[in-house]
This record gives structure tokens, sequence and C-alpha cells, in this order.
């Protein structure tokens, strides 16, 4: 890793004004860092310029690059924040800082788990690049990490596993999630990994052959039909996307039709509808395994079309269609947002929406104060698979994997959820235990007398509001009953 590397992948990229400052921001770290080393035995310098590195082939602004720079002085070398915000301006030192802040947040166990998230939620919040900084200094921390001692390694990669993925996944930095992913997964789970890395190399390139001959076969009906695509490829799943995957299917591998998949990317939607046709008029499709998520994107902005085929050699192959613009966002999430070459406005707009729900989510954090309470509702409500459902209204309800009719009333509004009757799901009556899936159009019928909701919803209920709101109404409940025999 050098500065002649980082300078030239962002020559051309941005006006000379901010290179200089990156060039600045370097000769001072270097200086601040000199005579220091990683464990590995490197300059210390060398991760500076890894971090920025990474941000610079994620395209994100001269600011950004310049704290990955800086990231590690105030707190290891004899130079302050101060120093930096004269030199470098406000904007770097908060980010410095912020960063400086995170650095003492370490996974040690499910009680500290707890405490770590609320901060780096906190942190999102306030300002978001943060994180995004901190995700490259930690891939580069993983890269070294055969460096450090075995409990060490443990420790970060479980850490990586834990917290900062599951951010990664959510801001829909693919690109990013799945390099932290599947680093720290031969530290973290090792026994594991080797067992679904020769599942791969068994079962991929059996797969790679029946690919190349579809491939071909449908690059020839494009043409035919003259719809003028970007790229067509094979890719293979990454290795812990597909162990998280293997555990919900038993470990059974023949179930999973995905370890590698066609994809497609085309220059706008409708070639990627048209094309979804053509694939289909080709190969079969499986009944059930269209997905739409360009008209239903995922709650991380994720947009595609999947589909799953009898294909060539009787194989069933999975094949994802999506514009460019889609393929930007499904790689680089929030990040594209800050691309340099787009407009102030239309960056603020994109970017409005995914800000929306970290500060949503820190305003919460801020005001709960039991733990236990934490855990529970972000595991169920941010880590979670997400299903999209509608009102009768069209309205998109995003909820948790396995939430109910009631799940989706509280959702609604704490009232309709407390005077939920019945529910109507796709024009038929359904009990209210039932397990929605992704597209029903969800009716709730509400009686106005009903005094409360009934304690046995929360057998099955699984959003952290309609749980909280049947328990609170189940102890008033007792309370009066107490109450009642006191008198
Ligand atoms: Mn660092």
């Amino acid at each position: 890793m050098t500065i002649r590397k980082l300078i030239s992948t962002i020559k051309g990229q941005y006006p000379q004004s901010d290179i200089e400052r990156v060039e600045a921001a370097f000769d001072f770290a270097n200086k601040a860092h000199a005579g220091q080393k990683r464990a590995t035995g490197a300059n210390y310098i060398e991760h500076s310029l890894a971090t920025a590195q990474t941000l610079a082939e994620l395209k994100l602004p001269p600011n950004m690059i310049i704290a990955g720079l800086l990231h590690d002085v105030p707190e290891d070398t004899e130079h302050t924040l101060a120093e930096i915000k004269e030199k470098f301006g406000t904007d770097v030192a908060g980010i410095v800082e912020g960063i400086t802040k995170l650095s003492n947040i370490k996974y040690l166990g499910m009680d500290r788990y707890v405490e770590n998230l609320r901060k780096m939620f906190v942190a999102m919040a306030e300002d978001i690049r943060v994180i995004i900084v901190k995700f490259a200094d930690r891939l580069h921390n993983l890269s070294t990490l055969y460096a450090l001692p075995a409990n060490k390694q443990k420790r970060i990669a479980m850490e990586t596993l834990e917290i900062y993925a599951p951010i990664a996944n959510r801001l829909g930095i693919g690109e990013l999630q799945s390099r932290l992913e599947d680093t720290a997964f031969k530290y973290a789970y090792p026994e594991e990994y080797i067992w679904v890395e020769q599942l791969i190399k068994q079962n991929a390139p059996i797969k790679q052959k029946t690919l190349n001959l579809m491939i071909k076969q449908l690059t020839d009906e494009l043409g035919t039909e003259k719809i003028n695509y970007v790229e067509i490829y094979g890719r293979s799943k990454h290795y812990y996307s597909l162990y998280r995957k293997l555990l919900r299917f038993n470990r059974d591998i023949t179930k999973i039709y995905d370890i590698v998949a066609i994809r497609v990317i085309l220059k706008n939607i409708a070639d990627c509808y048209a094309t979804l046709g053509i694939i289909h008029s080709i190969w079969k499709p499986v009944k059930g395994r269209i997905k739409d998520y360009i008209a239903q994107p995922k709650p991380n902005g994720y947009q595609s079309l999947h589909t799953t085929v009898f294909g060539a050699n009787q194989e069933i192959v999975e094949l994802q269609l999506r514009s460019q613009t889609m393929d930007e966002q499904a790689e680089f999430g929030i990040a594209s947002h800050w691309n340099y070459k787009e407009s102030p406005q239309n960056k603020q707009e994109k970017s409005k929406k995914e800000v929306a729900w970290v500060q949503d989510l820190a305003r919460w954090l801020k005001d709960v104060r039991d733990n236990e309470n934490f855990l529970e509702g972000a595991k169920i409500d941010v880590f979670q698979n997400r299903i999209f459902v509608f009102t009768p209204q069209g309205d998109v309800i995003d909820l948790p994997d396995g939430a109910t009719p009631v799940d989706f009333a509280y959702h609604i509004h704490t009232d309709i959820g407390d005077k939920t009757e019945r529910a109507i799901v796709n024009n038929t009556q359904i009990s209210l235990d039932t397990k929605l899936k992704n597209g029903d159009v969800v009716e709730i019928v509400t009686d106005k007398n009903r005094k409360g909701p009934n304690p046995e919803w929360l057998k099955f209920v699984t959003t952290r509001t309609a749980r909280q709101h049947i328990a609170i109404f189940k102890n008033q409940s007792w309370k009066n009953l107490i109450s009642k025999f006191k008198k």
C-alpha cells in the first residue's frame, strides 16, 4: 500500500485542491505515526493508507478519505484532535472524533454486546460517515488478523460478525458486508468455514458448467430480441451468507439453489422485466420463486428481480436481474449516495430515507434503559429478515419475517392493535396467529368496544411494539384484578 496508489485511485475523480489535501493528510499521519509498527511488523502508516484506499475505491468524498488517513492519530500518537481541526477543518475532525469514540467498543460477550450496539447506533445517527470509515478500518484489521494471538482473533472476528456486518447489511453496503463477513468467518468458526469451503469446491464447478451453457443461450436470445445488456455473469455465493442459509435449511446443500447464480445487468427497468419474460420462455420457472424486489425493494434499498428456473442439464438455477443503478445500490448502498459526481440535491433526496431509520432507532435507544428489552428489540426488529405486506390502500409495511396480523395492526397504530377483532388477508379471513407472507394485503377489522388485547397473543407476536403493548395491558389487568381482591 502506497500513497502513490491512493493518489492514482482518486486522481481524475476529485479536483486538484482535494488531492493536495489528501497528500497533506498523508504527510501529517506519516510523521505522527513515524517509528510505530503494526503486529505484522509493517509500518503503522500502512494501516492508515489501506483504510483510506478502501474508502477511495468506494468513491467516497475527500473528507472521508482524509479521515481514513488520520483516524488513529489522536488515539495512538502525540498529536491531538485540535491540531487536526486546525489543519484539516471541523468536518474532518468531527469524523475522526467519532472514530476515536467508537474504538473503545469491544465485543466481550452478550452483556457488553447490547451496550456496544447502542453506542454504534448513536454514533451512526450523529454522523453515518463515521461507521463507514470504521468499516474500512476494520477490514484492514481483519486482513492482518493472522499476526494476533488466538483469543484476540476470535474476539475481533465475533465483533465483526455480530456488530459490524449486520449494520453494513442494514445500510445496504453489500460489498463491505460480504468482505467483512468472509474474512471474519474463518477466525470466528474455523471448522464451519472449512466445511462450507469444501461444499463450495464440490458443488460449484458442476453448476458452473450449467451456468456457462445458460449464459450462452440467454446471450443469443437477448441478441435476437435486440435487448442490449450491460453484463451477464455467474456469481458464487459468499461463504458466510451460504453458511447462514445452510443453517436455515438443516445443513442440506441440495435445498440451496443459489450457490452460484446468473446475474444480468441491464440498462433500465423495462429491459429487466422484458428479460424476465425471455428467461421464462426459455426455461420453466420454479413455482413461488419469482421475487420482484424492483416493485418492492428490501428495506435497505436492495432492488432486483429474482427467479429460479429448471435450467440446462435439468439443474435448478437462480437468475438475478437488475439495472446498473440498482447494481450500484446493491454493492455500495448508502455509500453510493455520496458519489462525488452526483448533485448535492440528488444525494440529499436519496439518503434522506436511509438516514431517517437510523435516527428513529437512535431516538428509541436513548429511551431504552433496560438492556434485556434492548437486545430483544434489536434482535427482533433490526437484524431479522424482513417481509413486505400491504394495507388495503396499497401502503407498504415492512415487518420482520414471521410477523402476524397482530404485529401488523400494532405497526399501523397501537389503538388498532389493542382493538383488533379479526384479520382479512388477500380477501380471506385468517386466524390472528397466521404468519404473514411477502406481498400479502392485510386488512384489520377492529371492535370499538373491545377492552384491550388478548394476553394469548403474546404467544405468537414477533415485534417489539406488539409485545410491549400487550404485556403492559396484561400487567395492568393483573393489577386491577389484585386491587379488586384487596378491596
Ligand atoms: Mn485503525
